[in-house]
Order: structure tokens, then sequence, then C-alpha cells
């Protein structure tokens, strides 16, 4: 590097260094070949657990070590065949869990991969977004306000550029960049401004610059091992549930303890009752719970993953099925941000614009005449403000032969719009009346930009034409008249008065009121050596020339997805940078505004104390021409009015109100890196709709989860219970250890995660929003668990009895009752899974619709079928066949939890119900 340092290099030495081109970029070829030798650009990672671990880990739980001991106890005492059938048991449920918990693991890390960040980079002349992680030295890339810099880049170009360096600086306030070069050799890396580091954030400006170094090399590589990146992924319910399961595990070890004292108390074999002890221990201790949780949560974010909407925090999941209130953008989110200008005035004339779509082909019409904008002075300078104070780019695309075919009807989807929406409805604008990029190349050069942001609401650049400079502005029509002295008026330049302001502002109005997004246009000449290195130097006496109206259709899907919110106790708040009476229109076509709702902007809410505001939060549906940072006082005080909030964003400046929200979401096609990086939820395809349905997706694995829970409880105290009743009557052992462990494996293994993976009910977003403290237990839930459990455990200990009673002294008789113990208590757990589909009985769901749970249980039947009429198996599980009465009994036994409560169940639904979590009368807003 002639012994120069990365900074103090000129752009012909950078070139030559890094062997690029900055017109152009690398070729692919050549960026293949840089890949391959430097390799991914990425920060090496702690290790992984490895699958063998993974699996070791099932055998780690206390119960199942006793088990392996007692099992190899009895192996030493000859009971071989017990023993081995014990190990193949258990080693059958580690390969379980093990599949469960790798299931789970794996998901979360396509999870991870699928919001990896990408790079906006140069290759062979075309601007391409690729994976960050593909970055070579070399390449060029573009970086705007709020992106994550992808990797170290030595800056050629930066306009009003500002980046946040925190990370790897310690400074916490950001620090100008530029693309000059500097002298100093030794710099530390904060001085470096020409240097935009890997890591870092831009938090203002966009930036050009080259590649120097990729993954471990960067300066952030260097303190890789030093920053702990993880994301917090045990969910609250996971978290709540670990708990009960100790507390589960407690009560277990209780009364398995007082089931073998009793048992030995009334005579029953020291030995064999500690080992069906430790066996229903290990049955009832709930050890598949949090595996089967987290595969609930996995799954169903791959459902939502399908619905467009990616969930970067676990614990998100549970909070989506508690949302009461979603803050949703307006541009983009509830429209479609396809724009289009069909208005224009100018000075007083109002012109209408016609074409569809990118397709650059329409005209102006006054009074219903066509307009010569050749020669229309004051119209050519809107046009050419609309043209060149712009970054979107027009071009024609390639389309595939099968497409062309099709006809001219389809011919507008032949041109392709790169960048902002707003400004490619301005250059389509231009394009359509003769005032095209190119036919202005050469005579215009941009010198500078003051770009964009929405905390500015507007745009300047300055050009050089013809020996002068001349400052371009477009913006928020009311921003940019605060700017203006003088306007162009009948093809003159006169003082704006307030007669004339007020005539532009009810134009503006008008525009908004017909659901138009307005954008008002200026200019003005610098003096020759007028000063202008700052944005209020440039944006000043501005002279205002005209308004644009452009049209951003409603999304189609997202009325019904706000009638649906609306049913479902989860109120739609629009909060939008646009005009009040734009963001009013638009809430109105949307259903978003009840009656008697209201609509504030940005002024009034910053005229609002903070206790104003949470008396009228919850009134407030529309929230215009706000700053992103209003966003945060929103969230705060719809949070202290108890409400659980959904927030979107896409700006930089989102990111403290996205993170604020209980739910914060980004936009994933037009969010920046910031503010996805808040968020809990990105939305693929930046749509409203997508959200209610991942409200739904969660709201629906809640409820999953709910019953697995209820199934899986419900089960183990009916296998405590039958057990212990009988060592406190003095009867002989209902089950012996294997029958007790067959019956864990096959009830609690397939059956209880195709409950995780159930289809919701009906009316799932007919309900009330579940509130975010609500006990997993609540609604019944443990009142269902303990009845049905004790019912299963009463009506199988019968079952044992009955068929005991024939001879009771008969070894014989003693393993068929055991035999229809066993068969009876499997086959009400397997009735009761179908039961546990429904927040009301078995009756009020079609038992078949789960295909899933339907293979789950006749494969469970199979396996008990098989334990108890193929011979080899009968000594090992202590069964024998039994009969048609036993059979019946088994049946009757079995059916009666399920059927009594279910036809209670029908019962008490057939009268008024007085506390309903249900919504009444669905439908109507709740205007509180
Ligand atoms: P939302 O917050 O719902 O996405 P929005 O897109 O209108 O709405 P901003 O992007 O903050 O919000 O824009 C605020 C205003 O700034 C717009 O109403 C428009 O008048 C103006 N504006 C938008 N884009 C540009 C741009 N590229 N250049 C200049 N002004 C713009």
């Amino acid at each position: 590097m002639n012994g120069l340092k990365w900074h103090q290099l000129g752009t012909s030495e950078l070139q030559q260094m890094l062997n690029s081109s900055f017109e152009d970029g690398l070729n692919e070829k050549e960026a293949e070949i840089r890949l391959q030798r430097d390799g991914l650009n990425e920060l090496s990672e702690g290790k992984r657990v490895s699958p063998i671990v993974l699996f070791l880990n099932q055998f780690k739980d206390f119960m199942v070590l006793v088990l392996i001991g007692a099992t190899l106890i009895s192996g030493l005492l000859g009971e071989y065949l017990d023993a081995i059938t014990i190990v193949a048991i258990l080693i059958i449920n580690a390969v379980l869990g093990f599949v469960q918990e790798y299931r789970a693991e794996s998901s979360l890390r396509a999870l991870k991969e699928l919001s990896a960040p990408s790079a906006k980079v140069l290759r062979e002349g075309k601007l391409t977004s690729i994976p960050a992680k593909e970055l070579v030295v070399g390449d060029i890339v573009l970086v705007e306000s709020g992106d994550r810099i992808p990797a170290d880049l030595r800056l050629v170009q930066a306009n009003s550029c500002y980046a946040e360096e925190s990370a790897l600086t310690g400074e916490s306030v950001p620090v100008g960049k530029h693309a000059d070069v500097i002298r100093e050799e030794d710099l530390p890396l904060g001085d470096q401004r020409n240097i935009a580091f890997m890591g870092t954030m831009l938090t203002r400006g966009t930036a050009r610059g080259v590649v120097i170094r990729t993954g471990m090399n960067t300066e952030m590589g260097k303190i890789a091992g030093l920053i702990e990146q993880t994301e917090a992924m045990e969910t609250p319910l996971q978290h709540r549930l670990e708990q009960l399961g100790k507390i589960l595990i407690m009560v277990a070890i209780g009364l398995t303890v007082l089931v073998v004292v009793a048992g030995i108390l009334h005579g029953q074999p020291a030995y064999g009752m500690f080992l069906a002890g430790v066996s229903l221990a290990v049955a009832a201790i709930p050890e598949g719970l949090p595996a089967i949780v987290t595969i609930a949560l996995a799954l169903g974010v791959q459902r939502m993953i399908k619905r467009k909407a990616i969930v970067r925090k676990l614990p998100s999941v549970e909070t989506l099925g508690c949302a009461t209130v979603i803050c949703s953008d307006k541009t983009g989110t509830l429209t479609q941000n396809k724009m289009t200008v069909t208005k224009v005035w100018l000075g007083g004339r109002e012109i209408s614009i016609s074409g569809e779509g990118y397709e650059p082909a329409g005209s102006a019409f006054e009074n219903g005449e066509e307009v010569d904008t050749r020669h229309d002075s004051s119209f050519r300078r809107l046009l050419q403000i609309a043209a060149l104070c712009n970054n979107a780019v027009l071009s024609k695309a390639e389309q595939p032969e099968s497409k062309r075919k099709r006809g001219k009807e389809k011919q507008q989807e032949e041109w392709e719009m790169k960048g902002d929406p707003t400004e490619g409805a301005l250059v389509v604008l231009s394009a359509k009346l003769g005032v095209s990029a190119g036919s202005l190349e050469g005579l215009y050069k941009r010198e500078k930009e003051f770009p964009f942001d929405s905390e500015r609401k507007r745009m300047s650049v300055v050009v050089s034409h013809q020996g002068g400079r001349i400052v371009y502005t477009k913006g928020a029509s009311d921003v940019l008249m605060d700017l203006c002295t003088y306007v162009l008026w009948d093809g003159k330049v006169v003082p704006f008065t307030s007669t004339l302001k007020k005539k532009c502002s009810e134009a503006a109005e008008s525009m908004a009121e017909a659901s138009l997004r307005v954008l008002g246009l200026a200019y003005r000449d610098l003096k020759p050596n007028e000063a202008c290195e700052s944005d209020s130097e440039a944006e000043n006496q501005l002279i205002f020339v005209g308004l644009t109206g452009m049209i951003d259709p409603p999304r189609k899907e997202v009325r019904d997805a706000i009638a649906t919110c609306r049913r479902a106790g989860i109120k739609t708040v629009m909060i939008t940078g646009d005009h009040q009476r734009t963001a009013e229109a638009i809430a109105a076509q949307l259903g978003i505004m009840p009656r008697g709702g209201i609509a504030v902007n940005g002024r009034e809410l910053e005229a609002m104390s903070d206790e104003q505001l949470d008396r009228l939060a919850d009134n407030i549906y529309v929230y215009a021409r706000v700053s992103p940072e209003h966003k945060l006082r929103i969230v705060k005080a719809l949070q202290r009015n108890g409400h659980v909030v959904a927030m979107t964003g896409d700006g930089v400046n989102d990111a403290p109100a996205i993170k604020a929200a209980d739910i914060g979401i980004a936009m994933g096609i037009t969010g920046t890196d910031v503010s996805k990086e808040a968020s809990s939820l990105v939305l693929a395809d930046d749509n409203f709709a997508s959200i209610v349905a991942a409200i739904e997706e969660g709201r629906g694995i809640y409820e999953n989860i709910r019953k697995f829970i209820r199934y899986l409880l419900a089960s183990n105290v009916g296998e405590i219970l039958v057990m212990f009743l009988a060592m406190m009557a003095g009867l002989p052992l209902p089950l012996v250890p294997i029958q007790i462990l067959w019956v864990n494996l096959v009830t609690d293994g397939l059956p209880a995660m195709a409950l995780g993976v159930d289809q919701s009910e009906k009316d799932l977003m007919q309900q009330k929003p579940r509130p975010a403290k609500e006990n997993i237990f609540a609604r019944r839930l443990g009142w269902k668990i303990i009845s049905r459990g004790i019912l299963i455990g009463i009506c199988t200990l019968a079952a044992f009895w009955i068929t005991l009673q024939a001879a009771p002294d008969s070894q014989e008789q003693l393993v068929k009752a055991q035999t229809v113990a066993f068969a009876t208590l499997v086959l009400a757990q397997l009735i009761h899974v179908f039961d546990c589909r429904s927040s009301r009985s078995i009756f009020h769901r079609n038992p078949l619709q789960n295909k899933y749970l339907v293979l789950a249980v006749l494969s469970s039947l199979v396996l008990m079928i098989g334990v108890m009429y193929i011979e080899a198996l009968q000594p090992i599980f202590k069964t024998v066949p039994i009969g048609f009465r036993e059979w019946c009994l088994v049946f009757v036994a079995a059916g009666i939890p399920t059927f009594v409560m279910g036809i209670g169940s029908v019962m008490s639904t057939n009268k008024p119900n007085k506390k309903s979590n249900k919504l009444t009368p669905v439908g109507k807003p709740s205007v509180r």
C-alpha cells in the first residue's frame, strides 16, 4: 500500500490497489474468486451444541437416571427381559425427545438465517442486493440512512453522512463521515472519518464505499469475541412452564413415595414397589413438555413465515396473542405504495394527468384541454424539479418471452422502478410529459444532496447548470411553504403573500381530501459565491412552483384485516407522516375510524401534555404529520392505558418506538436494518394483513400449548391416581412398571405433538385478546385437568377392580385385570386427546380434522393392541389377550370421562352464558 493506510489513499490509488472499478464494481467471476480466497464476510459464531450432546442430554433427568440404576439392578437380579425393555423404552423416549429438540433448534436457526442482512452492491455496472456475507474486498457498496454497515468500507462518496459507532468506539453520538483523503497516518478508529466500519450504523445520509476488509479481518472482527449478540430466545411461558415442571416433579415424586410406602405397608414386595414407583415418577413427570412447547412455537413460527411474518424474537409469539392495539404506518403497509401522480397544481391552475403504472405514457389536461408542456415554462420548471431532485430510476425491464407474448395490455409491466415509490411517481410524471432523466443528463450536474428523512419531510439537491447553481427542493407541502418567500404565478416570480399561501394550502387540502399524497416543489438560483454547505443554507427563500397529488390505493386485503381486528377486540391506529386530510380519507376508506373517533396531527400532539394524551389516546385512531419520535410517546401513552401495543416502523428514528412497543414490527422490503434489528417481527411483504395473520397464529399457538398441557397433565394425574388409589385400597398393582412406561410413551409422544399443530378453533379471532398476565391454567383449564385426571384414574381403577373380582386370588386373573387397566388407561387418554382440541367438548369439533392426530392415535392404538396380542410381547409387557366382555368394559370405562363431561358441556352451552370471553355484539368498534 506504498506504506499508506486506507484513509490516506485517493480514488485512483484505491481503484488500483483493490483492482476494482468505482463505476461498474467487480464482475461476478472476480467476486466469486475473491469469495473463495477470503471466505464469507461473517464474524465467527460460538460453538453449537452437537447432536450427540443433545441426545445424551435426554438422559440427564434425575428420575431417568434413577430408573436406569433400578433397571441395572433388576438386570443383575436376573430380570433381563424387564431390564432390556425398560432401556429400550427409555432410548425410544430419548430419540423422541432428541428429534423434538433438534427440530426446534433447526427451526430457530433457520429463522435467524431468514433475517440475515443484505447489502446493495454494484456488480458489472448493475445495482443488486446480495446477502451481506457474500461481499468481497473491492465490492462497491451503497449504504443509506438506517443501514448497518456490512463490511469495512472506504467511502468514495458521502452525502450528509453520520454514523453511530458506539459498538466499536464507545462513542454514542453519531460522527460525521466524508469521502476526502485524510493525510495523518496514525489515527484512532473514531477519527478515521472516511471509513465506515462493519457493524456500525449509518444514522443519516447516503454513501458509497469500497470494501477494504471483510469478516474477521474487519475492525469489528478483531473484537468479535467480546460482543455478545444472543437474543432472549426463551419465552415467558417457557420459563413459567419450566418452573411449573419443577413443582410437578416434586409433586410426582411425593405422590410416588406415598404410593410406594402404601404398597409396601399393604404387603407388596419392596423391590417391585420401588421399580413401579420409579416408573410411575418417570411417567408422571411431564419431561416432554418444554420440548413440545418449543416445537409448537417453532412450527407456529414456520406457519407465520408462510403468511409473511418473520418472528425475530420468540417471546413475541406469545405477546402477539395479547395485542390490543396495532399502530400501523400508512404508506406501504395499509396502502400499496404504488404511487401515480394524477393531479398537478401550478400557481392556481388545476391540471389532471392521465396514464397508469410506471409506463411513461400519458398527458396533462387543463379544463379538458391537453397542455403543451414544451411551451409552458412553469410546468417545465416543475417537471425539472421532479426529475432532478430525485434518486429513483425508471428503466425498461427485461421481459421473459412468455410475458412478451401476452400482448399490449401488459405493456406497463415492462417498466421497472428502482427507489422510493414517491420519487418514482415523480420520475414517471416528468418522463410522461417529455422531461426524462436522460434528456437532462449532461445539462445539469448534481453537486450536493440533502437527503429526505421523515423528520425533515423534504429533500434538496444543488445542481450546476450553465455556469450557475440551482437548489431544487421537494417535500411535504406545508413544510415547504414555510421555506418559500416567492411563488411562481402565471409564469412570474412574485412574493408568496398570505393570500397566495392560503390559496396554495386550500389546493393541498382539497387534493388530500381526495386521498392524494401531496408534495410541493420549489427552487432557487444560488448567488455566485453563496455558501451552500448545510440544508439550512440551501433551503431558504425558495420559490414555490406547485403541488403534485399522487394516488396510493389502499391494499385490497387490508379492509377485511381491519374488520377482523375489530371482531377480535383489537384496535387499529394509523400513524403517518402524511397530510392529515389524506390520512383521514384513507382511514375512512379502510374502516379504521369509528364514529366518535379522533384524528390528531403532530402539532396538536406536541401541544398535549402526557396526561391529556393518556385521556384521549383510546379515542384517537389517526395520527397525521407526525415525526418518528412522536411514535414513542404514542406507544407509552397506550401502554399506560393498559394496552398491549404492536407498532410498525421502517426508518432509523422509528427504532426507539419499535423497541418500546410490546411487539415491534419492521418492514422487510422497505425497512432499514436499524428498524429490523429493533423489531421482534418483520413483515416480508410490508403488509398490514400479515400482522393480523401473525396475531391469529400467535393466538392459535398459545391455545395449542394449552391443549397439550391439558392433555399431558390430565393423563399424568390419571396415571398417578390409579396407582395411588389402588395402593390406598390395599389392592394389587393395577399396572406393572413396563406398562406404566409404555402408556407414557404411546400417549405422551405422538398424540401430544399432534395437538401442538392442531388447527385453531373457528372463533379464535372473535375472542377478546388474552390478558398479558393470564395464567396458563386460566379459563378453567386447571379444573379441566384435575377433574378429567380424577375421572380417568377412577374409571381405570374400576375396570381393574371389576375384572379382578371374577377371581380375586388368581394370579392369571390379576394379569387379565392389569391388561384391562392398561387398555382402559391408554384408550381413555386417546379419547381424551380429541376432547382437548376444543375449549368446550369433543362434540364441538370434527375429530377427523387433524390428520396428524388421527394418525398418532391410530398408531398408538396399534401399538397397544400389538403389546396385548403378539405372543412374543405378552411376557415382556405382562399382558394377556382379553375377551369381548372385557373389551366392552374397557370401552365403557375409557369413554365415560370424556362423554359424561362432553354431554355436561353441551347442556351448559345451551344455557345462556353469563360470563363469556366472546365479544358481543360482534363487529362493533369498541370506542371507550
Ligand atoms: P408513513 O409514515 O405512513 O409511511 P409517509 O410515507 O407519508 O407515511 P414519511 O415517509 O415520513 O411518511 O413522509 C412524510 C412526508 O414527506 C410525506 O407526506 C411527503 O409529503 C414527504 N415525502 C415523502 N417522501 C419524500 C421524498 N422522497 N422526498 C421529499 N419529500 C417526501
